[in-house]
């Protein structure tokens, strides 16, 4: 059976839908796809073209404008983003945002692209899905392969076609109505809510062992984050490979550095190896399905936080619950991402702006508010962390769609 993604994610939504008793057809509706738009993007390189793939992919607007990421990468395909909308729908309803959920991407490897390149190709995206985007509409943000300086771009061509409007996309530069905060929000709701687990279950957050994969805008901030936080980190990699220091890796000295290949450490393992690393917590914070059939057997951690969206299969999650592993899921755990890209937003709209302590007060008691929630909800119907996490979101975003109407 080949794998999806989408129906990965959908299986976690007719689970919960049953659950709460939804109608088969509320149920159908939530498992589809408002609206998909696939592009081609003709790129000058060296002497000829190359035609790259563009994908924005709405799935819900029931609880407000559409919002998501672009993700650059050689291994984005249609499924892949219309798993991620639609985890974004139940992302923001989780974190209880006023957004529906939508996702962006360009299979491309983005490393194969010189700075004139990437930005022509994300010119090109908003050109062609103009018609479709817009800070009441659809709100685009950074994700694997894109970043602030993608969103500047992306804003300006914007501006061009459509006139000023900054909330038109979040994970802007700081200097270009950028939120201060936003760019480290989503790694440090992921470092939160890793000491907020290891509480909840009696564990001392200080000196609690961690290991990372990704050092890109999730990893580098969760690793920083749980560092200040006292947790340990002693294994962290990039696709360049990961190094591994059971003394702890000091994350503030090598922060800058932009990737791991040229680090200094202990021992240098491979880039997914460090999944396998014997640590109390681990934070998957690059690729979807890294862990999966093949290496479930080798997970040594206690508590998976999911930074990275899907890191863990449907058959992988499964294997670890049952050997007694406790996962928060993504759309919990890297919420703080869309929290963020929501105080930009709001913010951009009245043209007022957050110093980073109150960014950082509101992100924390939010994250806080969202994982309690969670817990109470597992409790309740005793169920794991996912499954309770996808009661609250399709919960909520049912609601919102029965009440607009849809089904009369
Ligand atoms: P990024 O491009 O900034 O960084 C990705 C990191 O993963 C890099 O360090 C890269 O070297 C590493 N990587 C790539 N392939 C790898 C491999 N095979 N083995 C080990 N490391 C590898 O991306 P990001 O924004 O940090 O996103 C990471 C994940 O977090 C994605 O799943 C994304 O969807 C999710 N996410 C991101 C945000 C956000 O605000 N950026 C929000 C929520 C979720």
């Amino acid at each position: 059976m080949t794998h999806s993604a989408f129906t990965e994610v959908n299986e976690k939504v007719i689970h919960a839908g049953e659950i709460l008793g939804l109608k088969p057809g509320v149920i159908a509706a939530l498992t589809s796809c408002e609206r998909e738009v696939v592009i081609s993007i003709p790129l000058h390189r060296k002497d000829d073209i190359e035609v790259l793939t563009g994908y924005r992919v709405q799935h819900s607007s029931a609880r407000g404008p559409r919002k998501g990421g672009i993700r650059f990468h050689q291994a984005v395909d249609l499924d892949d983003v219309r798993a991620l909308a639609s985890l974004m729908t139940w992302k923001t309803a989780l974190i209880d945002v006023p957004f529906g959920g939508a996702k962006g991407g360009v299979a491309v490897d983005p490393s194969t692209l010189s700075l004139l390149e990437k930005e022509e190709v994300v010119r090109r995206w908003t050109r062609s899905l103009v018609h479709v985007l817009g800070h009441q509409r659809d709100i685009p943000a950074p994700d694997m392969g894109t970043d602030a300086r993608t969103m500047a771009w992306l804003m300006d061509e914007f501006h061009r076609l459509e006139g000023f409007q900054p909330a038109c996309v979040t994970g802007k530069p700081v200097e270009l109505f950028g939120a201060p905060g936003r760019e480290e929000a989503t790694g440090r709701g992921v470092a939160q809510i890793a000491a907020a687990t290891l509480e909840k279950n009696d564990v001392k957050v200080k000196g609690a062992t961690v290991a990372i994969q990704g050092f890109g805008n999730v990893g580098r901030y969760a690793a920083l984050v749980c560092q200040e936080l006292g947790m340990k980190v002693v294994a962290i990699s990039d696709v360049t490979g990961g190094i591994v220091d059971k003394k702890g890796i000091d994350i503030q000295s090598i922060f800058m550095h932009k990737t791991l290949e040229s680090v200094q450490a202990e021992e240098r393992v491979g880039a997914s190896e460090v999944l396998e690393v014997n640590c109390d917590v681990l934070i998957p914070a690059a690729l979807g399905g890294v862990i999966n059939e093949e290496n479930v057997g080798r997970i040594n951690a206690s508590f998976i936080i999911e930074g990275a969206n899907q890191p863990l299969t449907s058959y992988a999650d499964q294997e670890l619950r049952v050997q007694g592993s406790i996962i928060v899921p993504d759309i919990l755990a890297n919420s703080g991402g869309v929290m963020g890209s929501y105080f930009e937003w709001t913010q951009n709209i009245q043209q007022f702006s957050w110093p980073i302590d109150k960014f950082r007060r509101e992100l924390d008691s939010r994250m806080e508010k969202a994982f309690g929630n969670v817990h109470k909800v597992s409790k309740k119907y005793s169920v794991d962390l996912r499954t309770a996490a996808f009661i609250v979101s399709v919960e909520r975003v049912s609601h919102a769609f029965e009440m607009r109407g849809s089904l009369v």
